[in-house]
């Protein structure tokens, strides 16, 4: 390798990643896998399904950086142009592949189905590339390397992306630098702002360098991400030093480690202890419970929950007693409590976590105003409430109520309050 520093680049195709629906993720999953093996992506882009807007990004994009990754409109229909993009761009002819046929014919042989007319669309790949099998999908991918660059065409589907990332680029990209490899491990924070996990853990910077640490906010979850340059015995030490002194300047505000999410923690917790929870949820309207199934192998801990938006399901289905109902209010302390109560005993579970809040846009009072949630938890010892009046607009309210709720759990099943 030469002695500048590598980049990549991500292109995302399609129409209706540029609506107001849909995000594109790709380039996400991208970055992280290329993080790991030092190389950084400098640069993304998205594009509808256009010849001409594709070609030109590529065009682009592959004079500028060392790797890029291009993903969707492979597919048969009539808006999968990538391939012509791609050859546009580089200058090239679309030739049949009788090879990339025949995967295509197998794989609706095998699932044993009729295989559609524009299927073989498919087999038309870009002259002088490496056709990629596609092991969860029927479009194949591309690699074309253009001297010691790299420009990787991938299916849009994330699941089938990502297979196709893993086995054909990333071990590229490992190839151009082993020295550049890094590891990480990520401390899962909740109940933490971001600016008190930074006053705290500042004095470490010193110590192990602000480049291998990174903060990362979201909504009562903070992720510290560190990391150690080379993936030896060496790396894995220094990532161990960095845990250990980091963790302890986080204490009982670290739920985890390298875990997706609190949720996962309170899976861990619950799974620690042989016991199983049950949720009432409010104006979450099951997003704790989504979240929780998640998690892969949830079923041992999870036993259910109700979604309990009236007063009359919580009256009904969570023995809420009207009296509390009425005399509080249902966003309150004492409805709070007496959801988790009644989840727990209504669906026989060890533990019941309950949400109750105002999550806006209307619906708030002055002495309840929008973004007030209450939560508990019952367990085996008691239950333990909290609330706050959580800033944002509902999907920030409810993602605020989901994260908090969750952290109560995982502390108390810890033995922590
Ligand atoms: P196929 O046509 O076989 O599904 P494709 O390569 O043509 O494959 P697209 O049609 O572009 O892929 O996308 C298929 C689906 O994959 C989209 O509907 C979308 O749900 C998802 N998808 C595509 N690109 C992305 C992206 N960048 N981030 C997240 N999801 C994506």
């Amino acid at each position: 390798m030469g002695d500048h520093r590598r980049s990549a680049a991500c292109l995302a195709v399609g129409s209706e990643l540029l609506g107001g629906d849909k995000l594109d993720r790709n380039s996400l999953t991208v970055s992280r896998a290329l993080a790991g093996l030092g190389l950084a992506m400098t640069e993304k882009r998205v594009v509808g399904d256009d010849v001409e807007a594709i070609a030109g990004a590529v065009g682009d994009l592959v004079a500028r950086h060392d790797l890029v990754v291009v993903t969707g409109g492979l597919g048969p229909t009539a808006d999968d142009v990538t391939r012509d993009a791609v050859a546009r761009a580089l200058g090239r002819a679309i030739e049949h592949d009788p090879a990339v046929a025949g995967w295509i014919r197998e794989r609706y042989a095998a699932q044993g189905r009729e295989m559609p007319v524009h299927a073989p669309s498919m087999a038309r790949v870009v002259a002088g590339s490496r056709p990629l099998p596609n092991l969860r999908g029927a479009a194949p991918g591309l690699l074309v390397e253009l001297g010691d660059r790299v420009l990787a065409v991938l299916p849009g589907p994330p699941w089938e992306m990502v297979e196709m990332l893993e086995r054909d680029v990333l071990p590229v990209v490992a190839s151009w630098d082993p020295g550049a490899r890094r590891l990480s491990r990520t401390l899962l924070v909740g109940g933490v702002f971001e600016s008190d996990v930074e006053q705290r853990v500042r004095p470490l910077y010193e110590r192990f360098g602000r480049d291998d640490v990174s903060i990362l906010a979201s909504y009562g979850v903070v992720r510290l991400v560190l990391w150690a340059a080379g993936d030896g015995p060496a790396a894995m030490d220094r990532l161990g030093e960095m845990e250990r002194a980091f963790s302890e300047r986080l204490g009982n505000d670290l739920a985890g480690v390298d875990l997706t999410g609190l949720a996962e923690a309170a899976v861990v917790g619950l799974r620690r202890r042989g016991e199983r929870l049950a949720t009432a949820e409010s104006c979450t309207g099951g997003l704790v419970s989504a979240r929780l199934t998640d998690v892969p192998g949830a079923s041992e801990v999870f036993v259910g929950g109700v979604v309990a938006y009236s007063n009359e399901v919580k009256e009904l289905e969570l023995e809420v007693p009207l009296a509390t109902l009425v005399g509080h209010g249902a966003v309150s302390e004492a409805v709070a409590r007496a959801m988790a109560e009644g989840a727990r005993r209504r669906l026989a579970a060890d533990w019941g976590v309950a949400i109750t809040g105002i999550a806006g846009p209307t619906g708030g009072t002055e002495d309840k105003p929008v973004g007030l949630v209450h939560w508990a938890v019952a367990g085996p010892d008691g239950v333990a409430a909290a609330h706050r009046v959580f800033p944002g607009d509902r999907s920030v309210v409810r993602e605020w109520s989901c994260n908090s709720a969750l952290d109560l759990l995982r502390r108390r099943l810890a033995g922590l309050g």
